[in-house]
């Protein structure tokens, strides 16, 4: 595949499942514009998703781009046990315990085999089951079981989730299947690892804390899925490399209603600090059964685009679905039509919040000057040379509207890249001149058909070259000008 620069700048995350791992519906999903593949840990043994991230890896050299691997761990799901008869029908007002006790559920009695969770849930805490369809609230407790009247009812099967939306709770953030989930997925080399359950940013340092002492360490996506991340966002956002907004959870944990509030919230959080986001969840969730989307799913994707998100993620539309390659095709086509309708004033006013900016900040003035230049002299692409990739997202959160490419020696930040809005990103041999940079540019542009002879490019680089977070220098130049091709 020739890597083309004026394809969709919002980046797609599918996860892969049953329906998708089969390597063609893995190629033909790259050739749409899948540029993110997640692994959920939830589902699935490690032998199946290493030689999925194997088939992974090789499509995409073969396909000639960059497809990153993004492992998502479980974290702390509180499940119930099995129940003996399912569904276990309950009324509301029906009285129901769960207990610590390693039952097969009957009669009024279902296991909740998490000590810590019991321990941490009080009388009159309010409990969903089953993603909110049924709802329990704790009349009694002793640490051991919980009495509980039924509020809303419904049919209760084993193994469904129970989440606790008010109760602070001290479950540890990384389970013995996280870790060992971990181990595999830095062994198996992933580029980003998503933290499910994140509460504080205590919880993404245990997380690093753990890959430094397995001496190996993957970008981190921190996942917005509970209240009291919304409570500690800024020093979430702060400490890792990326944000995933949850909705599944999120729309449990706290009103489904107030989602959308948080999801813009979240994103212009983002947008600020420069960190890649990823809106999540049921995004086109009717194509996991039929071949076009609803009018409503259709909307969604445009507007989060318009938000500000950087990527947009399939779930079970791609994991479980009849279509996994029609919805990364409908997300890339919703996408590419946002795009087009993705103004600069309403770029800019994804950044309006960046009031606590430092304006002398040198850096940040050359971005924004670049995306002013681009919008005045519209040129084939922004290029970047970024050693950690931190110029590449200054930039890409302006929204510039232009492709940019992003040169950079890291083979690292080169798949950290695939993440964020609007970038393409080439290794290239590193340079220690001016000149040389120019010339590794164009001629590596050039040489993978991303530019022609005349076209022009809006260059910022930081000189002296490799050290991180200096952009100072900004230059116009049309290909082949300086006789480098
Ligand atoms: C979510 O809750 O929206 C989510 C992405 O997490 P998971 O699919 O792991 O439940």
């Amino acid at each position: 595949m020739r890597l083309r620069l004026d394809s969709k700048l919002t980046k797609i995350v599918a996860t892969i499942g049953p329906a998708s791992r089969h390597p063609e519906t893995l190629r033909a999903m790259i050739r749409s514009g899948m540029n993110v593949a997640r692994i959920n840990f939830s589902h699935g043994d490690h032998q199946t998703h290493g030689e999925t991230i194997d088939n992974i890896r090789r499509l995409a050299a073969e396909e000639g781009t960059v497809v990153a691997v993004l492992c998502d761990i479980q974290g702390p799901k509180i499940r119930i046990g099995a129940i003996e008869r399912e569904p276990m029908m309950l009324e509301i007002g029906d009285s129901i315990t769960l207990t610590l006790d390693d039952i097969i559920g009957r009669d009024g009695i279902v296991s909740l085999p998490h000590p810590e969770f019991l321990r941490d849930i009080e009388a009159g805490a309010t409990l969903l089951l089953d993603d909110g369809n049924l709802q329990f609230s704790v009349r009694e407790t002793d640490g051991h079981n919980l009495k509980c009247e039924v509020v809303v009812g419904g049919p209760l099967k084993s193994r469904k989730g129970v989440s606790a939306p008010n109760a602070r709770l001290t479950l540890s953030a990384i389970t013995d299947k996280d870790s060992e989930d971990i181990e595999f997925a830095l062994a198996k080399d992933c580029d980003y690892m998503a933290m499910s359950f994140v509460r504080s940013s205590d919880d993404i340092l245990q997380l690093q804390e753990l890959m430094r002492k397995l001496g190996r360490r993957s970008a981190v996506i921190a996942k917005i899925e509970m209240g009291e991340a919304l409570e500690n966002i800024e020093e979430i956002i702060a400490i890792c490399d990326g944000i995933m907004v949850a909705r599944g959870d999120l729309g449990i944990e706290t009103p489904a209603e107030e989602v959308p509030f948080h999801q813009k919230r979240i994103i212009n959080l983002c947008n600020e600090a420069a960190k890649p986001v990823i809106t999540a969840t049921q995004m086109l969730e009717s194509m996991t059964d039929n071949p076009r989307p609803t009018r409503a799913e259709a909307s969604d994707v445009y507007n989060a685009i318009l938000d500000g998100t950087d990527a947009i993620m399939l779930s079970a539309e791609s994991a479980s679905g009849s279509y996994p390659v029609r919805a990364v095709e409908v997300m890339s086509e919703i996408a590419a039509i946002a795009e087009q309708n993705l103004s600069y004033e309403s770029a800019a006013l994804i950044n309006e919040g960046n009031a606590g900016e430092a304006r002398e900040d040198i850096s940040n003035a050359i971005c924004k000057a670049t995306t002013e230049i681009s919008h005045a002299i519209k040129p084939k692409a922004i290029v970047t040379t970024s050693m950690s990739g931190y110029t590449t997202r200054r930039v890409a959160k302006e929204r510039p509207g232009t492709p940019i490419l992003c040169m950079t020696p890291n083979t690292t930040t080169q798949r950290l890249m695939t993440l964020v809005w609007g970038v393409t990103s080439l290794q290239v041999q590193e340079f220690s001149t001016i000149d040389e940079m120019i010339s590794v540019i164009v001629r590596t542009a050039f040489d993978k058909g991303l530019v022609d002879r005349g076209d022009r490019l809006v260059i910022i680089a930081g000189v002296p070259f490799g050290i991180d977070g200096q952009t100072n220098l900004v230059k116009i130049h049309a290909v082949g000008e300086e006789g480098e091709i």
